[in-house]
């Protein structure tokens, strides 16, 4: 939550922190509070105070009203899957095994019709995500920090 009372010192000290977790994040003003989020392995989504409309990519601004009282909030990470791939390039390093492809699902959020997330889909079974299918929220640790990912919701398996 940006908290406008924080002092010059308090806001290196956050942005210090964040940045030990996730040397790698591509850390913005606008999605420093959702990567803090991540360290205590709560999914935050940038929200609109003016119109209560979360917006995904995080910005400093709603797109849907333009108002700039945004905020980090919480959600579920429940939701369907939108779209499902195996990825066989990307970053090195990270813990991720590319030659099998790497299984990413992209999730309609339950909490707004149309707010997407994506993340690695992790099957007890290593299978393919099928498209509507229920997940819930997962964590994932890697070296550079905790990512959020999908799995089968327990309700349906
Ligand atoms: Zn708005």
């Amino acid at each position: 939550m940006p908290d406008h009372t924080r002092s010059i010192d308090e806001v290196d000290e956050v942005i210090d922190e964040v940045f030990d977790v996730f040397p790698n994040a591509p850390i913005t003003h606008d999605n420093i509070d959702v990567y803090r989020g991540r360290m205590e392995r709560r999914l935050l989504v940038k929200r609109c105070r003016a119109c209560d409309r979360y917006h995904e990519p995080p910005r400093s601004f709603c797109p849907d009203c333009l108002s700039g009282d945004v905020a980090a909030a919480p959600v579920s990470g429940a939701g369907t899957v939108a779209l499902f791939s195996r990825v066989h390039t990307g970053p090195a390093g990270f813990g991720i095994d590319y030659r099998a492809g790497h299984p990413i699902a992209v999730v309609e959020l339950r909490e707004q019709p149309g707010l997407r997330l994506s993340g690695q889909f992790v099957a007890p079974d290593g299978r393919d995500a099928r498209l509507d299918e229920p997940v819930e929220l997962v964590w994932i640790d890697r070296a550079d920090g905790p990512v959020p990912g999908f799995a089968p919701s327990a309700q349906e398996v």
